[in-house]
């Protein structure tokens, strides 16, 4: 069994992403952010599209459900939270359900915070994971909907994905996230060398994601609170976790 994979860029800073089992023939879009950039890749892949796999309301990542529901006769699979936001959906999910695509299974994550409704999309077989607006390379998701401790929980069960497991997003803002994750904590060498790469990617024109687990937890601030540096930094040495992580994710809202 095989999958493809195609990232692409969508809106000012959304990805598109088509995954096609190549031994079923089927392909799914992770969410629909833009219609006309998502039906040029399927037309330039020669695939149809059978499914939608949403992660969670917000308009830049539904607004396109319709008209590729229209155009493709496709399955909307979404989560049952957002179930009465998400245009056109057909069949709700929730934590730890499991369903097949194509010849891979995938796992079900609720990632509540970002939203209450978000979820993420695990695939095992292929070692690919699809968290949307919840992790992002060097950053998380703004916390509207949910409690930074809520946010804290999902990422935690993000992280207990094996390290070696990719990690797609649902945006490019892995450059300026680099700006602020330096801040917090600035002797990490393996980030500053990785915000080099970031500049020098972005200055290419080239996309800085997909990730890893294992590259986020050794620099990604949000996963790191744990850090005795990062916590003498905001001198918070012996809070919890939780709220160690309410700090960070405070400081970049106001960055
Ligand atoms: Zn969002
Ligand atoms: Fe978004």
């Amino acid at each position: 069994m095989a999958l493809t994979i195609d990232q692409f860029p969508c809106r000012s800073d959304n990805f598109g992403v088509l995954i096609h089992d190549t031994e079923t023939n089927q392909t799914a879009s992770i969410d629909a952010p833009e219609f006309q950039p998502i039906i040029d890749r399927l037309a330039d892949r020669g695939w149809s599209l059978d499914t939608i796999l949403v992660t969670h309301h917000h308009a830049d990542h539904v607004e396109a459900n319709l008209t590729l529901k229209t155009a493709y006769d496709c399955t909307i699979v979404g989560p049952a939270g957002g179930a009465r936001q998400i245009p056109g959906i057909d069949r709700t999910v929730d934590d730890g359900d499991t369903f097949n695509f194509g010849t891979f299974e995938v796992r079900v994550i609720t990632t509540p915070g970002h939203t209450l409704d978000h979820i993420g999309y695990y695939l095992p077989g292929a070692g690919i994971a699809f968290v949307a607006d919840t992790l992002f390379a060097l950053g998380c998701g703004r916390v509207f909907e949910g409690t930074p401790a809520m946010m804290w929980e999902s990422l935690q069960k993000l992280m207990t994905l094996p390290d070696d497991t990719t990690i797609y997003c649902g945006h490019e803002y892995t450059q300026a996230n680099a700006r602020f994750a330096v801040t917090i904590e600035p002797d990490n060498l393996q980030l500053v060398a990785r915000a080099e790469d970031i500049d020098a990617l972005r200055a290419a024109g080239k996309p800085t994601l997909p990730t890893t687990i294992a590259l986020e937890k050794a620099t990604n601030p949000f996963l790191r609170v744990d850090q005795p540096g990062i916590r003498r930094r905001l001198r918070l040495e012996d809070a919890p976790a939780a709220e160690v992580f309410a700090e960070i994710r405070k400081r970049k809202d106001n960055f």
